[in-house]
């Protein structure tokens, strides 16, 4: 496959060792399989061109946007080709009156949004890899992030997708509607969003775009417990306040990144101009009320920027911790897992619990306001059984209460257990039956990111 790949590609096909090294991991920082090369396509035609051999072939292909991905998403497992998007990152057409933009699969978040400004309008799903991350990534990986609060996941950003499918002809399809309504039969663009690569390769998708919000206010508020947190929170729903964002970091976080060690919340709520002091008067009495204390304020969007950065750092903070108590031969997690907002001050302990009971490392951040949280553990690979006893029990923790294994990083490699386990809690054990029918039906010879998302049962 190489001979044709390189015949058909030239230097943009790569099979150096020291370059295709760095194609073999993503950010979950699993050590990865090998690949015999990556591939840099320029359009539709070559996409097609990789997935006609790869099919005659039997080999796999594992497309990678920025390989920002947590849970082995992205990394070759068994050899095959990886298909490197990052090359196909042009933006096709801006259409404020219409809401859309046509872009290829490589365009970085940011870079879209750097020119979406100048038309006085953004891309809201923001990851907090945002700079890095692909929007061909984030839609496989149905992304949400900090503003998930107000604006969700890609699920509800993507209009449209034309991507190629893993058949002998390499067929393209073209899914979905510039419309925000649209009936087209079964659902694909949204069975396509958050499939991980497994099922097509997108080459070109329509997003919704919304005019940039008049005013972004913020608060940083911290809370001795959580209780307290809590009912502030509840306060902020009973106040029918709809934030853009509300994070959260624990105590220890907190330090890191400068603050007093105690609960801290970041909030973010767009609001008119006028009605700035007015929402920061408000957000300050329920603080009040909650047995809070307020830390810092904004009063325009430049500056609630500014406010986010310390919770912005919660990644790179909690490895670097990680990384100097356990050293380099430590896996680092980023759990993922989901649950009703009602259910978070009980998550969250329970959590601790089982920290405590296993004697595991413990940080905790995320996107609070939808129940979305981040806890972070580290272990010694070689003395991993008890690790992965603890992540299984904050799994096992979610779906009790309520909530799901992956919120927004996906399955990959890391959560294919847990996905199973999640399933067989709700009774739903013929979902991997369809999910596994799903995949024959798109991949039928199995060569797209194979390994990866489908439910394991051990
Ligand atoms: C510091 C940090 C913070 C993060 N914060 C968040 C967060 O707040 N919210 C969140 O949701 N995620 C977060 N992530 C996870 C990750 O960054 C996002 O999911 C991101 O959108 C992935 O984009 P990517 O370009 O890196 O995709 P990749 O990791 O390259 O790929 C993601 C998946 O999509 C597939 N894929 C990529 N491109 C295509 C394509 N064109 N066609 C078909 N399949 C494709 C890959 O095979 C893989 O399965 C974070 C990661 C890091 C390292």
């Amino acid at each position: 496959m190489d001979a044709s790949l390189r015949r058909m590609f030239g230097d943009r096909f790569v099979d150096d060792p020291h370059v295709v090294s760095l194609y073999l991991r993503d950010a979950a920082l699993i050590e990865g399989g090998a690949a015999l090369g990556v591939v840099f396509p320029l359009d539709l035609d070559e996409v097609r061109g990789v997935v006609r051999e790869a099919y005659a072939r039997g080999a796999a292909i594992y497309t990678q946007g920025a390989a920002t991905s947590l849970s082995g998403n992205a990394m070759p497992l068994s050899g095959g080709v990886v298909l490197s998007m990052e090359k196909m990152a042009r933006i096709h057409e801006v259409n404020t009156y219409d809401g859309y933009v046509v872009v290829e699969p490589g365009i970085r978040i940011e870079e879209l949004n750097l020119e979406l400004y100048r038309h006085g309008y953004f891309f809201p799903i923001d990851p907090g890899s945002h700079r890095a991350a692909t929007v061909g990534g984030a839609i496989n990986n149905n992304a949400g992030g900090m503003r998930g609060a107000k604006y969700g996941t890609m699920r509800e950003w993507t209009l449209e997708l034309e991507a190629v499918i893993p058949t002998e002809d390499a067929d393209v399809v073209r899914v979905g509607c510039k419309t925000v309504k649209c009936r087209q039969g079964y659902d694909l663009v949204r069975l396509i969003v958050g499939s991980e690569g497994t099922l097509a390769i997108v080459t070109r998708a329509t997003l919704r775009i919304v005019p940039l919000p008049q005013n972004v206010v913020g608060m940083v508020v911290q809370f001795d417990d959580m209780e307290r947190a809590e009912a502030f929170l509840r306060l902020m729903r009973q106040g029918r306040l709809s934030p853009q964002f509300t994070e959260y970091m624990d105590e220890a976080t907190s330090g890191m990144v400068g603050l007093p060690p105690r609960h801290s919340l970041f909030i973010g709520v767009e609001v008119d101009r006028c009605a700035a002091d007015g929402t920061l008067e408000a957000l300050g009495a329920m603080v009040a009320r909650s047995g809070g204390h307020v830390v810092d304020m904004s009063r325009d969007t430049r500056d609630t920027v500014r406010l986010l950065e310390p919770r912005r750092k919660l990644f790179a903070v909690s490895t670097r911790e990680a990384m100097e108590r356990c050293g380099k031969g430590c896996l680092i997690i980023a759990e993922d897992i989901a649950v009703p907002p009602s259910a978070l001050a009980r998550t969250i302990a329970e959590i601790r619990e089982a920290a405590e009971r296993l004697g595991m490392p413990l940080l905790m951040g995320g996107h609070i306001w939808d129940g979305n949280l981040h806890p972070r553990t580290w272990f010694p690979r070689e003395d991993s059984e008890r690790g992965h006893r603890f992540i299984r029990a904050v799994m096992e923790i979610a779906v009790k209460n309520g909530g799901t294994i992956s919120g927004e990083h996906g399955i990959g490699t890391l959560k294919r257990e847990g996905l199973a386990m999640e399933l067989r809690h709700r009774g739903s054990p013929y979902a991997a039956e369809l999910m596994r029918r799903i995949k024959a039906a798109f991949d039928p010879k199995g060569i797209l990111n194979p390994g990866k998302l489908l439910p394991e049962d051990t």
